[in-house]
């Protein structure tokens, strides 16, 4: 049996959009709860989650978007006692709540921490049950109720400070993650694999992306079955030729065909097959070194079996 680590926080929860939104910190409860109630958690190393410093955040965002950011947040907090607005507004489907900050900088220090632990051997893999997700935020822009790019900034210090040449970022949400797409475009030491359903928001990913990025777009509605002939053709030869020295997953679980999100029809078995599949090149080419970050995923029965299979895959349970 592999160790995996499972980082996760109580500050992620205190990031809301307001009622109704489907971004919603409920989304960690039913993770949690699937993973206490399987028995999966038993074989998981829980690991404490430090707050990412700002310069950390900067290794994936310009300097600018990490002001702006905190200063909005800032201004809400300053301004609650006179009672000022409970939300700033960001794009029509991302806003900060007083919490978000911290939420934020917690689920880019589990990125972080997981690939220090994972670096260091004390783990072979991690699973990062985190939100706000980040694969829609751009060098300098939140959006698509993304903040920070997690993933982003968990590759770049797998890049920068463990000195790794050559990492990988797979990427199964539903929405093209054209956040790292934006960071990594052109960067050699970085292999971005994606699905994602197409024409769908961003509405990005298809317009000649960079060699490095490997992006499959494919129409509403195909099923698990044929996504996985896909991987198999295009994903894993490339996979296998770049042989990455460590592998980043944004793990969405928005194609999950009982998620109203997206229109793709994948289901359990698709997730752990594609986990095993990431889990392959990962032993024969980078020690087992997956770290796997949560994005997507809003139907919340289907996200918490998804992520169980997924971890499940990791943990080889
Ligand atoms: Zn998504």
């Amino acid at each position: 049996m592999g160790k995996t680590g499972y980082f996760t926080h109580r500050d992620c929860w205190r990031h809301e959009m307001g009622r109704g939104h489907p971004e919603c910190p409920e989304r960690l409860d039913a993770i949690e709860d699937r993973l206490l109630a399987s028995g999966v958690v038993d074989a998981l190393e829980r690991i404490e989650v430090p707050l990412a410093t700002l310069e950390q955040l900067k290794l994936a965002h310009t300097e600018a978007h990490v002001e702006y950011l905190q200063s909005l947040a800032q201004r809400l907090t300053e301004d609650a006692p006179a009672g000022g607005p409970a939300y700033a507004q960001i794009d029509p489907d991302t806003c900060l709540s007083p919490g978000s900050m911290l939420a934020a900088r917690r689920a880019a220090g589990a990125a972080i921490a997981a690939t220090d632990a994972v670096m260091a051997g004390e783990i072979d893999n991690a699973f990062c049950a985190v939100r706000p997700p980040g694969h829609h935020a751009t060098r300098g822009q939140a959006m698509g109720f993304c903040l920070f790019n997690n993933v982003a900034i968990a590759a770049r210090h797998a890049l920068e400070y463990h000195g790794l040449k050559r990492v990988a970022i797979v990427d199964f949400d539903v929405h093209h993650g054209n956040g790292t797409e934006d960071i990594f475009s052109d960067d050699p030491r970085v292999l971005m694999v994606g699905i994602f359903q197409h024409p769908f928001y961003p509405y990005s990913g298809t317009d000649h992306p960079a060699p490095n990025m490997l992006n499959l777009p494919i129409p509403a509605y195909t099923k698990g079955m044929d996504v996985r002939e896909l991987i198999e053709a295009v994903w894993m030869p490339r996979l296998e030729e770049f042989k990455p020295q460590m592998i980043f997953v944004s793990a969405g679980f928005d194609a999950h065909r009982d998620d109203d999100l997206g229109q793709l029809a994948l289901n359990e078995n698709d997730y752990s097959w594609i986990s095993g599949r990431v889990r392959d090149v990962a032993r024969r080419h980078a020690q087992g070194r997956i770290v796997s970050m949560l994005e997507g995923g809003y139907n919340l029965h289907a996200l918490a079996s998804s992520v169980e299979a997924h971890v499940r895959v990791l943990a080889d349970l």
